[in-house]
Parts: C-alpha cells; structure tokens; sequence
C-alpha cells in the first residue's frame, strides 16, 4: 500500500507503526493525541479530545474490566502525558444514564445535566485525580473502542455554514451525521449514542458551529479517519476558493513590513493600557498573510461583528474582536488612537448590552468588558491574555477562526452562534466553577518587566526573582550574550507554555534579552520596541548595571576616567528611566509603573580612593529623587542602595579583590583561588556591618523585588539600603 502521507494536503500523515509497537493501550492514546494536536489544521491548542476504551484488571476485584481513558480538564493534546487523561469506570459511567433518564426534567441545560457532572468523579478507575473534562459522555456514550474529537479549520468551515447540514450530505454522504449545536454535555452524549447506534454505516458527526467527531474500534484506524474526514473539508473547500475575491476583495493596501512594525510598537503601550483599565495584559502581536488578508478586506467589519464560532475559542477571544476601521493609507497614530477609543467605547457599550440581555438569574457578574482581540487594517492583529502563554493562545484561536471564515464564506454564508448561545457557554457555571478553581495568579503573572544588567550578578538573580513570581522578563546587558543565557534560564525553569501565534520575537514566551549600552538612547530605545513588540508594554524597569574604577597605584584617574564612570553610573540611569516615561504615560497612570536603580552606600560615605565612584553614586540617588518627580503619577521612582556585595559581581575581579585584601591588611596568598579570597573579602565586609552577615545577590534582589510590587505602592523617591547595616551609611 502505498504511504498515507502521499495522499494529504490539508493535514500531516504522522503515524508511525514503529514509534507505537512497543507502547501500551494509553500510551498509544498519549501518542495518536500528540500528533493530532501538533498540527494546528487538525486542533487548536487547548482544544478537541480524544479517547480510547480500555481492558485494564480491577484493583478492586482483580477482574478485567473496560475503562475509558479520556483526555482531562485543561492542558493540551499537544503536549499532553498520561496524566493528563482521566480514567473511568464505563460500565459506571453507563450506569448514570439511568438517573438521568429518570429525573425530570432533563435535557440540555436543565438542572440535571450540570448536576451528572459532579458523578463523573465517582466512577474515577485507580484513583486517578485527572478531573474529567465536560466531553466525557460523548466519549462513553459511543460505543466504538477509540473516539477522536477535534476542531478543524477546514471541518469548522463547514459546521458554520448557514447551510451546513446539506453541505455535510452533499460532502460525507452517509459516513457524517450532522447535530445542530448544543452545548456539551449529558445530553449531547445521548444523541450520539442513538446516532452511533442507529446507523452502522456513520464513522462521525459533525456538531453544528463546533467541530468534528468520529470513532473506529482500531486506535489507528481512527487517527487516519480524522484525517480523512478533515482532509475531504479541505479539498471540497479548495475546489471552491474565491481567490483573491476572498473576503470580498482587497479593501486596504497591505503596509510595508517594517513601517507596520513601527507604528505597531508606537500603539502598543497606548492600547495595552485601554484594555487593561480593569486588569492588565499581556499582547502577541500576530501579522501573517492570512491575517493581513483578512484585516484588510471588504467583508472584515461584517465578519469579525459575527464573532468566532467555535465556543471553546471564544471563552479566550470573546464574542467578538474589536476591528478598528482605520485606513493605513493615508492614517497616522493619531487617527489610529482616535479610532480605536471611539470603537472600544462601542465595544464596551455592545458587552454590557449583550450581558444583560442574555443573563440569568444566577449568572456570574458581568467579565472585564474590553475586546482581547484587536483587528487593525494594514497592522494585523493584536491578541491579549492574561500572560504570554495564554495571549499567544488568543492569537492562535482567532486565527483559526480566519481560517475558517474563509473556508465558510467560499463555499456558503458564515454564521456564528446565536448570543444567547454563546453567553450560556461564556458564563456557564460550571466554566465558573473552573474559572474559582485556578489556582491564584503570581504576584509579576501580568506585568512586563525589564533588568538592566541582568548578564550576571544582582541583575541576573534580580530577573530570576522576578521570573519565579510570573513576570516577563527582559533580560538587558551590555554584554548580549550574558543576557541571553539569563533569559534562557528562565525560559528552562518556567517553560514555553501553550499557544501557538506571534510574529517575530512577539512569539516569545516568557523571557527576551537585548543588548544594551545605557550611555546611547538609541540603544535603550532598541531594546525597549522589542519589549513592546514582544509582551506590549513596560510595567518595570529595573536598573543593576554600574561601573567601579579605582585609581592606579600613583592615585591617578583621568577626566576620561571621570567621564565614563558619571556616564554609566548617572547619566545611565537617567536615560534609561526617561526613555520609559513615554510608555509608562501612553498605558497611563492606573498602571502603576515603577523604576528601580541600583545605586550604593558609598552614596553617602566618604572615603579614600573612590571619589568618582562615590559621588557618581551620590549623584545617582539624586536623580532617583528628581526622576520621582518627573515621573509622577506614573511610575514610582526608588533607588536600592547596596554595599559590598562581592559574590557573583564583576566588580570584584582577583585584582581588585587582592588590592582590597592588602588595603585592609589580610593575610592571603597568590595560591588560593579567587573564590576563596572572595569569601575572605565578604566576611571582612561583613564584620564591619551590624548584622555581621555578608550580602548576597539575593538580598539585593528581594528588596528590588518589594520596591518593584503594590507592596511598596506608597512609596517613591526612596534610596532603600540593603547594606547589612552600616552606620556611616544610615541617611538623615
Ligand atoms: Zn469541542
């Protein structure tokens, strides 16, 4: 026979025979799941499940007994293990068929249906603590051994078509049942059960404005069944394509690549600060041909009013994006910025009007009114989430939904869900219940933050601080490649995530690095677009880099000398702070933003052979003190000052660790290792301070960390000592 693979076009052939012989029953399902959700033609992120019916022995009874292994609430088939699949009892989950039919009423969203969800858990085989997802019926409920549910671009074409059900007999014939849409659950379980029962000829059905389902009693025989069933959409919708008709044509002429850019990253801070008024976010810019295609077509305000059709996308994308009629032509920011505020207050108006209409009595109060999904003609789209993960995820769905715009709207009309539909999905309470049972976001979850100096050091442990409670990070240095692996470490301890979109560094994950040198405004302002383009805005920048230069063995310090030191330590500071006040004052002041620079105590100290040094500190804590003023109200502005710290700094190299050791009279000796004498110099340092303790990275990082959070929110204008406790240095 020859290879599967020859014959696809609109999806991948994966299977391999060899990769699964070895596997069992569940990890097979792990397998086909896995490939599956790595092709976003096939799934989306998040979405679609899978299933399969196992014979595993009773821990109960030692007897054999056939359990459903179905994917579980949350994660992704993607990246999906065994973990991620609940597993139950069938006979059990059978057996509550029988309490459902004898209560009365039920039937889709009756009291009932919502109730069968809290006996899944009962019927749990082996303890798994996997919570099962809402889908669990359709899996059991059909009786064949291995089940795919999955949500198309090219099959969701189809179930949104106004005239779907014919479409669906004209393209599958007998093999797909067509369901109009329901929502989930109990009962949706029992229709397809009567439909799997009644005609043996049918392998799937499609559910109305939802997606695909179908079975096979072989695992893959049912992976090459999805792929057929998505593979004949593509071609059926292929053969009708309207070309560049698409959409009703071009309206608006695409911009050049990098002007869009531009202008994209001049918005951002502008629009990341109106959708955050209640809460903030976190934007992936997405800018694809497909994007751009539809963005800047004729029919793009009608479709995008539609809204998405798949209901598990829009819980992310809302009822519907925010297209923003602007013509890139002969518009500028300012006619954008105009547009855009005059179309969310719209928005907002249209969401509040929808919620009320819609709602019921026990309803959930009303969401955060604003859009997570900007279109805007020329640019692309702009996608929000409540971190990087989850707005890469947004991009993602509507992206698809594009997808399956233009597959609907070759071959018949798009529809969406009625909006009472889709509000019964949106503030359904079981979603709710789940929504409750998230865990609690980390204190950075939604904010952007850049470290300046985070190549090594205070810096390097400050962007791990910042990371390990959720923020994302950009890891800032002179020294490029010291901050890329800063950012790589935080990419490994907190992973990529999930969702799959973004355009250029926008398609990041939590952490970038730049290369910055703080005495060129070119090279601050370089480094802060990427931070834009990449999260959407700044919410703290936090400044580590310094310079100490002694004078040689004579005493003499050049005017160069002077020079570079004022340059890295003053003037540095103060250019990478003022270059952030234009996007702190764009997202506006109810974001709170904050600067944090690193000065020292010898701000205050005076002493022999480090007058440069010293009074460029002191000069530092004094533009701490100006810049609050300057950037009030919208950023606070405070300095922490250190002393001594001499672990992980590269201001004490051997040589000046040596010069230091013989200044203060220690014993050492040019054998011992640099780590060593280190140490030596650490517990001197240390026994001069009060607490007689050495300071560490940490203990700098923490307290950038406080002055940085809403813990410290009534304070600016601070130098903060983190000095172990010297008396020279207490300020008065
Ligand atoms: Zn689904």
């Amino acid at each position: 026979m020859e290879p599967k693979d020859k014959n696809y076009k609109h999806v991948n052939y994966t299977w391999d025979d060899e990769a699964v012989s070895a596997l069992s029953s569940v990890d097979r399902l792990v397998y086909r799941s896995n490939i599956l959700g790595a092709d976003q033609r096939i799934t989306n992120t998040g979405g679609g499940n899978t299933s399969s019916k196992v014979l595993e022995q009773d821990p109960l009874t030692g007897e054999e007994v056939e359990v459903l292994w179905v994917k579980g609430s949350g994660g992704d088939l993607r990246t999906s293990k065994a973990g991620n699949f609940s597993s139950l009892y069938q006979d059990k989950l059978i057996a509550l068929q029988a309490i459902y039919n004898a209560t009365e009423p039920n039937g889709v969203k009756t009291p009932i249906e919502d109730a069968m969800v809290q006996m899944y858990p009962h019927t749990t085989f082996n303890l798994n603590p996997r919570p099962s997802s809402i889908d669990t019926p359709l899996h059991s409920f059909i009786g064949a051994k291995h089940v795919d549910h999955m949500h198309p671009i090219a099959f969701i074409a189809i179930a949104a078509c106004k005239h779907s059900e014919a479409l669906t007999k004209e393209i599958y014939g007998e093999q797909l049942a067509y369901l109009p849409w329901q929502r989930p659950g109990f009962d949706l379980g029992l229709k397809m059960q009567e439909v799997y029962e009644k005609n043996k000829a049918c392998v799937g059905i499609n559910m109305g404005q939802h997606g695909l389902i179908n079975w096979a009693d072989d695992d893959k025989a049912c992976y090459e069944l999805t792929l057929d069933l998505i593979e004949k959409a593509g071609r059926y919708i292929e053969t009708k394509d309207k070309g560049a008709d698409t959409f009703g044509g071009q309206k608006y002429a695409a911009m050049e690549a990098d002007a869009a850019q531009s202008i994209t990253v001049d918005l951002l801070p502008y629009l990341r600060g109106q959708v955050s008024q209640q809460k903030r976010f976190i934007a992936t810019v997405h800018r694809d041909e497909a994007v751009l295609e539809f963005v800047n077509s004729a029919d793009a305000k009608r479709l995008a009013e539609i809204g998405t059709s798949c209901p598990d996308h829009f819980l992310r994308t809302k009822i519907k994006p925010l297209y923003v009629e602007w013509d890139p032509a002969s518009g500028d920011l300012q006619t954008l910025k105009a547009a855009i505020l005059s179309a969310l207050e719209q928005y907002r108006a249209d969401y509040c009007e929808y919620y009320e209409t819609c709602k019921h009595a026990n309803s959930p109060a009303m969401r955060d009114p604003n859009p997570t999904v900007i279109l805007i003609p020329g640019l692309g789209m702009i996608a929000f989430g409540k971190n990087k993960s989850e707005s890469r995820v947004t991009a993602e769905f509507y992206n698809c939904a594009i997808g399956v715009m233009r597959g609907a709207e070759a071959i018949d009309e798009y529809i969406g869900l009625p909006r009472q539909e889709a509000f019964d999905i949106e503030y359904w309470l079981l979603e709710e219940a789940k929504l409750q049972r998230m865990p609690q976001e980390k204190e950075f979850a939604r904010k952007v933050v850049v470290v300046v100096g985070a190549g090594s050091g205070i810096g390097k442990e400050t962007a791990l601080r910042f990371a390990s409670e959720g923020a994302h990070v950009v890891c800032a240095d002179l020294n490029a490649d010291a901050a890329k692996e800063t950012a790589e470490a935080i990419t490994e301890s907190v992973g990529l995530g999930i969702g799959v979109a973004g355009t250029g560094i926008s398609s990041c994950g939590n952490a970038i690095s730049c290369a910055m040198d703080i005495t060129d405004q070119a090279s601050i302002s370089a480094c802060y677009d990427e931070a834009v383009y990449a999260f959407g805005g700044i919410d703290s920048v936090v400044l580590t880099a310094g310079i100490f230069m002694a004078p040689n063995v004579d005493g003499e310090f050049s005017v160069k000398q002077w020079e570079l030191v004022f340059k890295i330590n003053s003037i540095g500071p103060y250019l990478v702070a003022d270059a952030a006040k234009e996007i702190f004052m764009a997202q506006g002041k109810h974001m709170k933003s904050t600067v944090v620079i690193t000065t020292s105590v010898n701000g205050v100290v005076s002493k022999k052979g480090s007058v440069a040094y010293d009074s460029s500190k002191a000069a530092g804590n004094h533009i701490v003190r100006e810049l609050a003023v300057e950037l009030a109200p919208y950023a606070r502005v405070n300095a922490v000052a250190p002393a001594t710290v001499v672990k992980g700094s590269l201001m004490f190299p051997r040589d000046r660790v040596m010069a230091s050791l013989k200044k203060y009279g220690i014993a050492y000796s040019e054998e011992e290792s640099t780590e060593a004498i280190r140490n030596k110099l650490a517990e001197f340092y240390a026994s001069r301070t009060l607490t007689n303790a050495p300071i560490t990275p940490e203990d700098q990082a923490e307290a950038i960390f406080f002055m940085s959070s809403d813990k410290s929110s009534k304070t600016t204008g601070l130098v903060f000592n983190v000095d172990g406790g010297l008396h020279e240095a207490f300020l008065r």
